[in-house]
């Protein structure tokens, strides 16, 4: 593959990514705002439900003031001056505050008063007879209230525009004060007392369920709180204990009740609760789907990663291979012109030229060989004729075959055959490959050592045979990678050593290809030991006791 192809490959992998990046990203994010606006959806629903709530307590006192706007206060005044009596409909209006039950009585103070302690007069209205009797001390409630009614209106009596002014002290009194616009002055002060029993009894409860229902089906837990007295007035769910780390909207009366907040905590409602799972479930798949893309990616890197190395391994072979191939020849063209020419007639150098020529052919039917192995196990030609075997004798007879290869003195093969060893069902030539390229690798990477082991084992149900020398080792990263084809081990011997990686791939496929698997223990310095692993056939093999050769020297 060209630079170019594969500087494209990486553009179009950088714009994919890029591009399932911002989308999902995107995505992610979108689903969040979706998810956050419904949320303050419902949050802006639950607030505006406390409100509408207070709005209608609030509304609750009302009447007992809008029912003086109508009158002509001034008029009242006159009449009160010049009579000492309150006109009818002043008198028939403090007659319907009376019957709200949300209050237990009512009081009038004249507009000069000062304070209770000063002896200023206060009346109580008695709606029975709907006349006003002095009161010698009255409650002292309804002189607070008064009071601080007073006070306020010292405040703002120039700029005050009405003719009524309320002003609740706490829950205990509602007081509105009647002005005389024209003469700037207070014609006189009412004082409701709150019937306590009726309001947290049966107003509030009723109210808050009307409102809220009993926290079942609307999720909402409401509490009246009395933040002065630290403690809960009323609520709709009764059993439930106020917790304030619970609430999530708190809202104040607005003019009234003012010591009183209502604090409400709602449960997440069945569509909030499946828009957030949703949520979670969406951010979820979408995880996962850039696990997989990442996965995807990682695997695609490294395909294209193995496809390069075997590209590059591939051309290295190829050189070599023509390298390989080239010298025989050129070996063998030579001494066979010699030959042919008839110029050569010393029968010393004839022999001389024919060995040359018989030792090269050789080595290019080994090489020769090698190739149509691979090609075989690539293509899926390879034919395997299975039988029982006994490693042992393959192990004998491939070490007197390969005599030539221990011509060395120095090379002691140490033989270590288990007696009795059961047969294995594999096919002989697969295993005589097999056996020849571990011996040769020992010999080529065993180093001065000249050491070469071999043993089979019988283990449970299986049958080992070992090829161990002592030379240069393997290093750990390329345990796995020296059964690939063409791969060669980066070091100085190797690379002095002739070899096209192509014969530890061979035993791997036809160890697998007989059923068995492969096995290395190896540290660099320490040798290398190989160790196929067949399962083990019943019964010995009848024609394989071998001889058991413990030192044998070609
Ligand atoms: P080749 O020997 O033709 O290079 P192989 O497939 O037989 O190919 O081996 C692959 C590589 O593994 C070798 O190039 C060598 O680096 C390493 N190797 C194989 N056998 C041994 C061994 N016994 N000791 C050390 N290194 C080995």
């Amino acid at each position: 593959m060209s630079s170019r192809d594969i500087r494209f490959r990486w553009i179009l992998l950088t714009s994919v990514l890029a591009t399932v990046a911002a989308l999902v990203g995107m995505t992610a994010l979108s689903l969040i705002r979706l998810s956050q606006a419904t949320i303050d959806a419902n949050r802006d629903a639950q607030r505006t439900k406390v409100l509408e709530f207070t709005n209608a307590v609030f509304n609750r006192f009302s009447p007992s003031v809008r029912i003086f706007w109508p009158m002509n206060v001034e008029g009242i005044d006159q009449h009160w001056q010049s009579t000492g009596r309150m006109p009818d409909d002043f008198m028939s209006a403090l007659l319907e505050v009376a019957a709200d039950s949300v209050y237990s009585a009512v009081y009038f103070a004249p507009g000069r008063f000062q304070s209770c302690e000063t002896g200023s007069p206060v009346y109580r209205f008695d709606p029975e007879t709907v006349s006003f009797t002095a009161i010698a001390s009255p409650p002292p409630m309804v002189c607070d209230g008064i009071g601080l009614l007073k006070t306020r209106l010292n405040l703002l009596i120039d700029d005050y525009r009405w003719n009524t002014k309320r002003q609740f002290d706490a829950n205990r009194t509602h007081n509105v004060a009647l002005i005389n616009h024209r003469a700037e002055g207070v014609v006189g002060y009412l004082s409701y007392v709150i019937d306590q029993p009726y309001l947290h009894g049966t107003y509030l409860p009723r109210e808050l369920d009307a409102y809220f229902g009993d926290g079942t089906h609307t999720g909402a837990h409401v509490w009246i709180y009395d933040w002065v007295r630290t403690e809960v007035v009323a609520s709709n769910v009764a059993g439930i204990d106020y917790d304030r780390r619970k609430i999530t909207v708190a809202q104040r009366f607005s003019d009234i009740l003012d010591t009183w907040t209502v604090t409400a905590a709602f449960d997440d409602t069945s569509a909030l609760a499946a828009t957030r799972g949703t949520l979670v479930q969406n951010l979820s798949l979408l995880g996962a789907i850039v696990l997989l893309l990442l996965l995807t990616f990682t695997f695609l890197i490294r395909i294209w990663h193995k496809e390069r190395d075997l590209t590059l391994r591939q051309a290295g072979f190829l050189a070599n291979v023509t390298h390989e191939l080239k010298t025989p020849i050129a070996v063998m063209q030579a001494a066979g012109e010699n030959l042919a020419d008839g110029r050569v007639s010393d029968p010393d150098r004839l022999k001389a030229y024919g060995g040359h020529i018989h030792t090269e052919a050789v080595r290019l039917r080994k090489m020769v060989d090698k190739l149509l192995d691979v090609a075989r196990t690539e293509s899926g030609q390879l034919v395997l004729k299975p039988r029982p075997v006994s490693i042992n004798r393959i192990v004998t007879d491939y070490l007197e075959e390969s005599a030539h290869l221990f011509q060395d003195p120095r090379i002691r093969p140490e033989l270590d055959l288990a007696e009795n060893l059961p047969a294995v069902m594999a096919d002989p030539d697969s295993l005589d490959t097999i056996i020849g390229n571990l011996v040769e690798n020992a010999l080529k990477y065993g180093g001065d050592t000249r050491y070469l082991r071999i043993a089979t084992r019988h283990s449970g149900k299986t049958v080992e045979l070992d090829v161990q020398d002592k030379g240069t080792g393997i290093p750990r990263h390329a345990h796995s990678l020296v059964f690939d084809k063409f791969y060669r081990v980066e070091d100085v011997l190797t690379a002095r050593t002739k070899g096209h990686g192509l014969g530890l791939a061979i035993v791997k496929t036809l160890t697998e290809a007989n059923g068995g698997r492969i096995e290395l223990e190896s540290e660099p310095g320490h040798g290398a030991l190989f160790r196929l692993v067949f399962p083990a056939l019943p019964t010995p093999a009848p024609d394989t006791h071998p001889q058991i050769h413990t030192d044998h020297a070609a």
